[in-house]
Order: structure tokens, then C-alpha cells, then sequence
């Protein structure tokens, strides 16, 4: 399996963050992305890391700076065992003391730029739109804890289930029972995720969005079981 280290810095107020032009992979090419690379033979992710960092951005940091924030995965749920294409992103984040000290140190461009400004792009990696959020959102919140996507499936983490019931969720629409059951996997694109659930007491189904830049969840008209 081939593992990737992605990081993204942003300064202390969280406004601004780090970001990378990317050369390479062609289907990164000309897209901005958080800076990162191949975890090497022998590498723990927070070593590769704050090497990965030193080489793009020529800026030194600790291991301990970078907080482990999501883990990505590729698979096929279905392939067993996993096939030769599949592979992991240990997502980091960190809130640089010195992000004005980071430059272009390949041939890849490195700048600093604001959040906000950084989501209304459309050259970036497609699932930075979320990412960065959920970055910011790890580093900046305390109690949150690290987030485990699969592609094809993705796991919420227990500050996100807790608004999730807050807001409603884990309870019927239809009949407000709360004996209701996901589909065990959610779906996850560029912006966020959708699942499906339904209720065990009364059979209707809906199925729950998730906005992963910000955690609304829209409800989605229930269909009554036939
Ligand atoms: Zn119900």
C-alpha cells in the first residue's frame, strides 16, 4: 500500500494557512494542495511529515507541531485481499508560529493565503473544500478527535455524532423513535457526505447530508415505507 502524508499549517488565528501548487501527480497538476508526499521505508507519518514540509517550504518544525487530524484510505470494500492500488493519507495540521518563514523551495510554488479566499478556488484538490475545514476545525476546537475517511466510507468522529443527535439526528423524522439504523457506510464527495437511515419502528427512510464545511446536516424529506 502506497501511504501519503498531507499537512496543512495556518497561522495562530487559524486565518491563513499554507498551500502548494502542484506540478505533479497529472491529476494534481496546476491544483493548489496542502504540502506533503510519500511516507518513506521506515518513516513514522509524523516523520515524514516535518521532512516533507522542510523540503517544500524550506520551514523546519517538530513531529509534535503536527496533529493528526484525519486518515484517509482507499479501498475497495468488496476486494479482499486489498488491491495494489489502494492507499492511505495521514492528514496533519498545525498552527505555524512562524508560517511567513515558508517559500518556494522546489519547483512546486508555495504560499500562504487566506482560508476563506482558499475555498472559493476551484484549482485546488477537489476534497480540500472539506478538508481544510476539517483541519481547522481539529486544530482549533480541542475535544475533537482524530477522523477516519474511507473513500466510500467515512466514520464521524464523536464531536460530530454529538451535534448530529443535538440536531436531531439519530431519531425518526416520521414517528421520533430513535431505534433507527444507517446504511453502514456514508458517501463522501467533494463538498461532504450523504447517508441513508432509517427508522426501525415505523420503516421510513430518508437520507441524512452531511456538510462537512461546517456540520449543518439538512434533512431530507422522508419517503414512508411501502
Ligand atoms: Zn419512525
Amino acid at each position: 500500500m502506497k501511504r501519503y502524508v498531507l499537512g496543512f499549517m495556518f497561522n495562530a488565528a487559524g486565518a491563513t494557512l499554507v498551500l502548494i501548487k502542484k506540478n505533479k501527480p497529472k491529476w494534481q497538476a496546476g491544483l493548489w494542495n496542502g504540502v506533503g508526499g510519500k511516507i518513506e521505508e521506515g518513516e513514522s507519518p509524523a516523520y515524514a511529515m516535518v521532512r516533507e514540509f522542510q523540503e517544500e517550504t524550506g520551514l523546519e518544525t517538530v513531529q509534535t507541531d503536527w496533529k493528526p487530524v484525519a486518515l484517509m484510505r482507499h479501498r475497495d470494500p468488496g476486494a479482499w485481499p486489498p488491491k495494489l492500488e489502494d492507499f492511505e493519507v495521514h492528514v496533519f495540521a498545525c498552527a505555524g508560529q512562524n508560517i511567513t518563514a515558508v517559500h518556494t523551495a522546489t519547483d512546486e510554488v508555495v504560499i500562504v493565503r487566506r482560508v476563506d479566499a482558499s475555498l472559493m478556488d476551484y484549482n485546488m484538490v477537489p476534497n480540500l473544500k472539506w478538508l481544510i475545514w476539517l483541519a481547522r476545525e481539529a486544530l482549533f476546537e480541542k475535544q475533537i478527535r482524530t477522523t477516519l475517511i474511507e473513500y466510500g466510507e467515512l466514520s464521524v468522529d464523536e464531536k460530530h455524532e454529538r451535534k448530529y443527535v443535538a440536531e436531531g439526528g439519530l431519531t425518526c423524522p416520521v414517528c421520533g423513535s430513535d431505534a433507527v439504523e444507517g446504511a453502514g457506510y456514508v458517501e463522501v464527495n467533494g463538498v461532504g457526505c450523504t447517508n441513508e437511515v432509517k427508522c426501525l419502528a415505523c420503516r421510513s427512510e430518508w437520507l441524512d447530508e452531511f456538510k462537512l464545511s461546517g456540520l449543518t446536516i439538512t434533512r431530507k424529506r422522508p419517503t414512508e415505507a411501502t
